[in-house]
């Protein structure tokens, strides 16, 4: 069986590469593959964590993953085996380095040779094909949480496969990232600073401005876990800083065109569709001060929609579902519902400038390409986008998805937490560069 032959050279070949280079990713390929000893799930997950953290010794020996015993144990015999050939390597040449690496991974055991048919020392000597495993019936898989979110529909209409990973499997544990940690800390120090400032006032600029400062020193200290590096740490503070002083100017500016008080701060909403739960926190709700209308605010730290047309394009192609559910959420609360916002924080030096969708009872014809951070959304669109929601609840819940797509744009890959394991995802554009 050539596959095994090859799979065999390939696991000892990583491991003398990884032996005399100490590099990563041929540890990597080791954990992978079937010579590892370790279940293939079990290595794949490993492997993906350890692609965003750098260290897979470390991360086994400090068991990140919750795996069952016999799992457990296979990572640690692993690791301690990859240790034993890095030692033995520093004073042996290559052949008798292949030799240690066979012996150490106990690779012409009769057990492995048994799970490894066509295992072959690389003599070209002959050897018996085994019977081929019959495949296993394809079967439906279903979420392990009996309740949806929008970030779960935003992450299947983004990427089937992703939502596969993260919602049916638990793949693996993500342990975030500095941009995730950011976003953390500003949502918590937003959400203390509107507890004593509901309502904006010129008068009050000074006291904002201050407390404002106060409340993202303590919200990142109390996230300082998620910085990798004190630098990072201090550097994306800094950021924060910054960008809460405009944020500060934009309530302020907000407060004179349309006066509103803040009447929640992460508000949970639970929402029953058609039989299916939906659960979320809205980051604020305001109320507008003339009209009594409500308004719906999420914040943003990462990239968003430019304009109120682009993000009323993904509404209605059905690639995000967050202020829509949270629209119908509030509705069913018997709240008047007039805008829905996305408040980027991201940038530090550009002025704060929200979508937002203002609320109107018909269709919208507005131009698709129209720059302008206002604008209008339907109820109509708003409700194609719940009886969606729908639809893919429906289908999540039954049970009977077979197959989960991959993602037809590469750039959904950029930041996946799974596109070590994802073996089919897109290939990546090369960038180009032109004068
Ligand atoms: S790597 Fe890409 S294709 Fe694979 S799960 Fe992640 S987003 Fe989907």
């Amino acid at each position: 069986m050539l596959a095994d032959t090859f799979d065999f050279r390939a696991f000892v070949a990583s491991a003398v590469r990884w032996c005399r280079s100490g590099l990563q990713p041929h540890l990597l390929a080791m954990v992978r593959s079937p010579y590892s000893g370790v279940p293939h799930d079990v290595g794949a997950a490993y492997a993906t964590l350890a692609g965003r953290t750098g260290a897979l010794l470390d991360a086994i020996d400090a068991q990140r993953l919750g795996l069952p015993p016999p799992d457990r144990d296979a990572m640690l015999r692993f690791a301690g085996r990859a240790r034993r050939i890095f030692a033995v390597a520093e004073t042996v040449e290559d052949d008798p380095l292949r030799a240690a690496i066979v012996a150490t991974f106990e690779l012409s055991t009769p057990l492995q040779a048994a799970q490894s048919p066509g295992f072959s020392d690389g003599s070209g000597a002959e050897f018996a094909l085994a019977e081929a495993v019959p495949l296993e019936a394809r079967d439906g898989v279903t979420a392990r949480q009996k309740h949806f979110s929008a970030s779960s529909l935003n992450a299947y209409a983004e990427c089937a496969r992703k939502w596969f990973y993260r919602y049916a499997c638990a793949a693996i544990e993500d342990p975030g990232s500095s941009a995730s940690a950011y976003g953390t800390a500003f949502h918590l120090a937003l959400e203390d600073f509107h507890g004593e400032f509901p309502r904006p006032r010129a008068v009050d600029e000074q006291a904002m401005r201050r407390r404002v400062a106060e409340c993202v020193t303590w919200a990142f200290e109390r996230n300082r876990d998620g910085f990798e590096t004190s630098v990072e740490f201090e550097l994306q503070r800094r950021r924060a800083q910054r960008t809460a002083q405009r944020y500060v100017d934009w309530l302020l500016a907000q407060e004179k065109l349309a006066p509103f008080e803040v009447i929640g701060r992460e508000v949970p909403v639970e929402l029953d569709l058609d039989g299916y739960p939906f659960v979320g926190f809205i980051d604020r709700l305001d109320r507008d001060e003339r009209s009594g209308g409500i308004g719906v605010v999420d914040y943003k730290t990462g990239s968003i929609a430019t304009s109120a047309a682009e993000y009323r394009e993904k509404i209605r192609k059905f690639r995000d579902f967050q202020l829509p559910f949270y629209y119908w959420a509030r509705t069913a609360a018997g709240d008047r519902v007039t805008r829905l916002a996305l408040l980027p924080l991201k940038d530090a030096l550009l002025d704060v400038r929200p979508i937002v969708l203002e609320v109107v009872p018909g269709a919208v014809t507005e131009a698709k390409r129209s720059a302008a951070p206002d604008g209008t959304i339907g109820i109509p669109d708003l409700e194609r986008a719940r009886a969606r929601m729908v639809e893919i609840s429906k289908e999540l819940a039954s049970g009977t998805v077979t197959h989960f797509a991959v993602a037809g744009d590469p750039a959904a890959c950029t930041y996946c937490a799974y596109a070590t394991a994802c073996a089919y995802k897109p290939p990546t554009v090369p960038e180009r560069f032109a004068r």
